[in-house]
């Protein structure tokens, strides 16, 4: 191996093997992130990994290793629970925001109708009692009644 720029990937530097050409590790694991690699093969194996990335499609192996990467931190800092326990966490949180956000929507709804109830304007009330419908009621009731009819009668 001559001069090769950077030299081995974290992964086969770890490993202690030669870095070829197409490694499954190097676009994902360069040498300055040789943490990450090592947390991930400490909690997956480097086989495991090896074997996960090359059943998937290249456009979702940075997603995958960022994930492996999350997790296997997370085991580290939490070996019962790992990321379950950071996920619990914030999902506890959550329950707890929208409780409060629940009594806190009661409240403004309790504030909006003691403080803003206010009678209907007199202009609608007269609407309900306007002298049209009386007088299209009353148009009505002379119809029904006998007096047109006893003029067609004769
Ligand atoms: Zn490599």
């Amino acid at each position: 191996m001559k001069e090769r720029g950077k030299g081995p990937c974290a992964g086969c530097k770890l490993l202690r093997r030669k870095c070829v050409k197409d490694c499954i590790f190097a676009p994902y694991f360069p040498a300055e992130e040789s943490q990450k690699f090592l947390t991930v093969h400490k909690i997956f194996g480097a086989s495991n990994v090896t074997k996960m990335l090359q059943e998937l499609p290249e456009s979702q192996r940075t997603d995958a290793v960022s994930a492996m990467a999350y997790e296997a931190n997370a085991r580290v800092r939490d070996p019962v629970y790992g990321c379950v326990g950071a996920i619990s966490s914030l999902q506890s949180q959550v329950d707890s925001l929208q409780a409060q956000l629940a009594l806190a929507q009661a409240e403004l709804l309790q504030f909006r109708l003691l403080h803003h109830h206010r009678p209907p304007p007199p202009s609608s009330v007269a609407a309900v009692n306007s002298p049209t419908s009386k007088h299209l009621s009353a148009v009505n009731l002379s119809c029904d009644g006998g007096a047109g009819d006893s003029l067609w009668s004769y």
